[in-house]
């Protein structure tokens, strides 16, 4: 929690500091929740949170005083609202192995080092990991993919640069068979350049991960970096769209002053969210908690 609550504190300030130049000592007003209003909106927390929150301290308040604590409680009860519904933990435990997850989301999102961290995770509960380097358009994605799988002692499929990304993950779905792994995450390209192309190749890296499994990819995870605020909304929308999202991890919370967008996103689209990501260290990977979120972003 403590990392959290340091990686959002640019988030909060923005908020805190807000709040305690607008509720000082004064009877509130409707000028005043105005005010709140812009600076929940611009802390990327999405105009419908926005309003809950500035409804629900218009409700018999008005006309009496209300100090910035006040307000900060009634933020973090209604971030936790939204939140609460979402935080659901990755459950790897039904059905049968291999599970699969495709791991989906923009070039630099941090989906790659997701892998690694999460690979790292399930080994220290005892659980088999395989790895596919499915991003096989970037040499440096397979190389880093590569030392992932050494360091959390995952086996590596991978292929030459340029290599089908389908094939690639049709032979990771007969290895992980084969060796009778727990799990198996493949990585996939994220170069939203060309979406038709990007669609294609997901769409057929799906298709064939289901000749093994029907019911493969048991879980598609999106990535998102905190850090690009309003863009991660158009992300869920693509991706969601094209490879049917069933969760998220939003990445790189230490240190952004965007990490409201995880609010907006979750007030929005209501799909699971499953980790975060709070550093680039192999253990910097948290289960998502909505009580945590909401204490650290109301400073
Ligand atoms: P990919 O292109 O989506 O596979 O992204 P990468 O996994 O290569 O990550 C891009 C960059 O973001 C790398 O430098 C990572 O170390 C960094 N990164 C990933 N996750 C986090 C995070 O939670 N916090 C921070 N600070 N950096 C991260």
């Amino acid at each position: 929690f403590q990392k959290l609550k340091q990686g959002l504190s640019r988030s909060s300030s923005a908020l805190t500091d807000g709040i305690s130049s607008i509720f000082t000592k004064r009877k509130l007003d409707a000028a005043m929740l105005e005010e709140l209003e812009d600076i929940l909106i611009q802390a990327d927390l999405g105009v419908d949170t926005a309003m809950a929150i500035t409804e629900r301290l218009s409700q018999g308040r008005f006309d009496k005083e209300i100090s910035p604590e006040e307000v900060r409680a009634v933020l973090s009860e209604e971030v936790e609202k939204v939140l609460a519904p979402v935080a659901m933990p990755l459950d790897l435990n039904r059905g049968k192995s291999p599970h699969v997850v495709l791991m989906v989301g923009v070039n630099g999102t941090g989906k790659t080092t997701t892998i690694g961290k999460l690979s790292q995770k399930l080994a220290s509960e005892g659980k088999t990991v395989m790895l596919a380097a499915g991003d096989t358009f970037r040499a440096a994605a397979v190389e880093q993919l590569k030392i992932w799988g050494q360091r959390t002692g995952a086996k590596v499929i991978s292929g030459d640069t340029g290599a089908d990304a389908a094939g690639l993950a049709y032979d990771a779905m007969k290895a992980a068979k084969d060796s009778n792994v727990d799990v198996l995450l493949i990585d996939t390209a994220g170069r939203l350049q060309n979406k038709t192309e990007l669609m294609d190749e997901l769409e057929k890296v799906i298709r064939v991960i289901k000749k093994h499994d029907p019911d493969a990819p048991h879980d598609v995870i999106l990535t998102l970096d905190a850090t690009t605020g309003q863009n991660a909304l158009n992300q869920v929308e693509i991706f969601g769209r094209v490879a049917g999202v069933t969760g998220l991890v939003m990445t790189k919370l230490d240190g952004t002053a965007r990490g409201g967008i995880l609010v907006a996103i979750a007030s929005k689209n209501q799909l699971p969210v499953h980790f975060i990501g709070v550093g680039e260290g192999v253990d910097d990977l948290e289960a998502f908690s909505a009580k945590d979120f909401a204490s650290a972003i109301a400073g």
